[in-house]
């Protein structure tokens, strides 16, 4: 297989970055990709999809992370997973690897860690330039579960029509189950046993970068990872519902321009020029002339620990640097003045933020589980909702129309090839029911 014929796979799969982000994986796809890393480190607490993809398909991963090292002429394959974790891996297996170009590189048990910038870092020792892309130092990093997808379609012909998600929380009992693409959240808590939902609210993803479910509208995606159950008056969910003209207004009665937050950045911790409490007094105080203040903001991740672990005032930096970026994004505005860092500060090492100090600080240390169960369960929606944008880029157009008949696998949506984007399938057997601006609907 050459490369151009990886990408068109991986295209037609609708192969998407599962942990979160969603960026088309084929466009990630280069010749100029030396270091392969894969992202094991699953670092929200309370998220456990990628650990069981290792611990039940490691040699599949390996599999295809050597056909990736040959496909893109790489040198190597570097799996970043927490010295924790390593008990999760098949002995055996790591102890084939010996000499191979797949290895396992053990990382600290910090936040970020999943963070690619950090992630680089902490397998390679190489940093990202401000406002690059990891190819630009030779790196692809790519999830567990997406090398999984493209196991999957290599070997067996399998598009993307499911996701495996961790329930967990403030519920007795968390699990991780493969749920379709497309079913209404409501209707898979429900399934499996979390349907009551009074006084609680629910999270897509981790505790840190989760975003609100809309319980009644919002559907499984290709990057839905977690569902957190909270109570309602837990500061994580109180943080997450506040709007935005009252986290302006109290950064701009209550920073006291202690600079913690910016000191704390693992991002500025890294060499990054991103100095997140002068973006928050800028957009608190409609600072518009400082212009280079707005612009830094292209460079946070959005991780939440100046908000979490740096801000004594119980500001929320995070959400202001986040929207800012989004607007800015928006606007197509980018910052001219990247540059690379050639070397960390020297004060990270005493400044990094232990998985379990962020738990503490989280409060949510109640809520973390000796372990979490896989659960075979089977989920039979009636109907299925395919979202046209479940990735970064443009959003895919349905290739169906009402009264179509589909089968699971058939491709119901797309974004032209030389466009950002991907193709959407099936999840079930059915006929479509409707298209609208945001689904292509599909019944049994
Ligand atoms: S969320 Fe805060 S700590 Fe994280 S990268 Fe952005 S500015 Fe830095
Ligand atoms: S840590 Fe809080 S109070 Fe201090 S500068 Fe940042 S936002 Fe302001």
């Amino acid at each position: 297989m050459n490369l151009a014929e990886l990408q068109k796979i991986v295209y037609d799969a609708g192969i998407v970055g599962a942990g979160g982000a969603g960026f088309p994986t084929h466009r990630k796809f280069s010749d100029k990709v030396k270091q392969i890393i894969v992202n094991a480190a699953e670092c929200e607490p309370l998220m456990m999809v990628d650990h069981h993809i290792l611990e039940h398909h490691l040699q599949a991963l390996i599999d295809t992370l050597n056909l990736l090292i040959d496909t893109l002429g790489a040198d190597e394959a570097i799996i970043g997973i927490k010295g924790k974790n390593m008990h999760l891996l098949d002995e055996k297996i790591v102890a084939s690897l010996k000499g191979t170009r797949v290895s396992i590189h053990e990382i600290p048990d910090i936040y970020p860690a999943g963070d690619e910038v950090v992630l680089t870092y902490e397998t390679t020792g190489k940093i990202i330039p401000e406002g690059a892309i990891p190819v630009m130092v030779g790196v692809m990093v790519i999830n567990v579960e997406t090398v999984y997808n493209i196991h999957r379609m290599v070997t067996k012909g399998e598009p993307v029509t499911d996701k495996y998600i961790t329930i967990g929380g403030d519920v007795p009992k968390d699990i991780t189950v493969k749920a379709p693409v497309g079913i209404k959240i409501k209707e898979l808590l429900e399934t499996a046993g979390y349907g009551n939902l009074d006084g609680k609210a629910v999270i897509n993803g981790g505790p840190m970068m989760g975003k609100l479910v809309d319980i009644e509208n919002d559907v499984v995606t290709k990057t839905t990872k977690g569902l957190l159950i909270f109570p309602v008056t837990h500061s994580i969910i109180q943080r997450k519902k506040m709007p935005m003209s009252m986290t302006l207004k109290r950064a701009s009665a209550a920073c006291c321009n202690c600079t913690m937050c910016s000191d704390l950045c693992p991002r500025q911790l890294l060499g990054y020029d991103l100095h997140v409490h002068k973006t928050l007094r800028a957009a608190s105080h409609s600072e518009v002339m400082n212009t280079e203040s707005f612009l830094q903001s292209a460079l946070c991740c959005g991780c939440g620990v100046c908000t979490v672990i740096a801000c004594q005032q119980m500001l929320d930096p995070q959400a202001i640097s986040m929207e800012v970026k989004g607007e800015l994004g928006k606007q197509g505005l980018r910052r001219q003045n990247n540059k690379a860092p050639e070397k960390v500060r020297p004060e990270r090492t005493g400044r990094l933020v232990s998985s379990q100090t962020l738990i503490d600080k989280l409060g949510i240390r109640k809520y973390v589980k000796d372990t979490v169960t896989r659960d075979y369960m089977k989920f039979n929606p009636k109907t299925v909702y395919i979202e046209l944008k479940q990735h970064v880029g443009k959003p895919a157009s349905a290739t169906v129309k009402a009264g179509d008949k589909v089968k699971a696998g058939d491709v119901v949506a797309a974004t032209a090839y030389e466009d950002l984007g991907t193709t959407m399938h099936a999840s079930i057997n059915g006929t479509v029911k409707a298209v609208t601006d945001r689904f292509v609907i599909i019944e049994r």
